[in-house]
């Protein structure tokens, strides 16, 4: 058997930073602050100025990037968080975790995106039930940005918020705007396989708001007042080491260079693969490409066949949340989003890196075209 394509390539990635990484982490054990050094203010003024948002605030991990705003929006069982189903876990457990209810929300079929009628649908539903909407929670599904003028114009005729799960979508753009900079709070991940990653758990919250910075800043750091031992809220222990933040800064020097390798191997796989279903872009933006998720039938012995290839693929996600049994009170059961339940059983990931050559992403196609007749 021929080796395995790497579906994501951190080796690569490091042997080409090495030098500059292995700089940086030893300035951090020399510099002795780790934890809000100066790697993670450095960092910080990084980000704001790569996205365009006035604040850039460094947490844990994505989903803590997620809970976080939720948490600092004081948000009880009244309130209504509405979130589309076809997503990862973390979504809909910090809606939970902050005490609010989600209202799930089917996905458009062509792009994973959260559904705009349905959404309408499903915020005057939870009107008439008693629910008050507070925030709509898109997720940029596989890298795509959703359609946020749409949205921040929902959330304002409702008086709602937006906080974004951009988790797999940074570095990608509408227009002109970068993700960070669309809305009113947007929440990535850096977990080691995003697009941006780090090597250990880590995560970011961008937003312009001068007031909700300065709650998020003292959310992240136990509720803390003006003094380290006021404690004026509850929060939660959700900072970025330095280490983490060191080792993002060097990755971010090569970032775009990056998306534009995520590009070209997507731009293969799009003129190449026969009968798979490829993923629709939305018109004038720039997906970061977190994933290049087709839709297929057969799918088991389809992963089976490019396996025996050396073509590793991932299903993402298998079961949209309003069927998880932890999450299932708060859905409509079975065909209540069948868009959601039709694709959890059609999408497969395939390997996306930007060190991937032509010749692997070609090896990809033959593996998926072969079976797919
Ligand atoms: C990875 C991911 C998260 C969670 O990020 P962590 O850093 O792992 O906590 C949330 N939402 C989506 C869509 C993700 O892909």
């Amino acid at each position: 058997m021929t080796d395995m394509i790497p579906f994501i390539d951190l080796k690569a990635q490091y042997a080409r930073l090495h030098d500059d990484i292995n700089a940086r982490i030893t300035g951090v054990l020399d510099g002795g602050q780790y934890i809000l050094g100066p790697a993670v203010k450095e960092f910080e003024a990084e980000l704001a100025e790569y996205t365009g948002c006035k604040h850039a605030i460094t947490v844990s991990s994505g989903t803590d990037a997620l809970f976080m705003p939720l948490l600092a929006m004081d948000l009880d069982a009244t309130s209504a968080v509405f979130v589309p189903s076809f997503t990862y876990t973390s979504t809909a457990e910090a809606i939970l975790l902050a005490k609010a209810t989600p209202v799930f929300v089917d996905v458009d079929e062509d792009t994973f995106l959260i559904d705009m009628d349905d959404l309408n649908k499903k915020i005057d539903a939870a009107k008439k039930s008693g629910l008050t909407p507070k925030v709509i929670m898109p997720v940029d599904l596989f890298g795509q940005p959703a359609d946020y003028p749409a949205l921040n114009a929902v959330a304002a005729a409702h008086g709602m918020t937006v906080i974004s799960d951009a988790a797999q979508s940074f570095g990608g753009k509408s227009g002109n705007q970068m993700v960070g900079a669309m809305t009113d709070i947007t929440a990535t991940s850096f977990y080691p396989s995003k697009p941006l990653g780090c090597y250990g758990d880590g995560g970011a919250i961008f937003l312009d708001d001068d007031n909700m910075a300065d709650v998020l800043r003292s959310v992240r750091a136990h509720g803390k007042g003006n003094h380290k031992y006021d404690v004026v809220r509850v929060g939660v222990n959700g900072r970025l080491d330095s280490m983490q933040a060191a080792i993002l800064s060097s990755k971010l020097s090569i970032f775009e260079d990056e998306l534009v390798e995520r590009e070209r191997v997507a731009k293969i796989y799009d003129a190449n693969l026969k009968d798979a279903i490829v993923p629709v872009r939305v018109p004038n933006s720039r997906c970061a490409w977190a994933q290049y998720t087709v839709k297929v039938t057969d799918r088991d012995a389809l992963q089976a066949a490019a396996k025996e290839a050396g073509v590793p693929t991932m299903v993402f996600y298998p079961r949209p949340m309003h069927l998880q049994p932890a999450y299932r009170a708060y859905g409509g059961g079975e065909g209540s989003l069948p868009v959601s339940e039709r694709i959890s059983d059609q999408v497969l990931s395939l390997p996306m890196n930007p060190y991937l050559s032509d010749d692997q992403v070609m090896r990809v196609c033959d593996a998926l075209n072969a079976h797919s007749k």
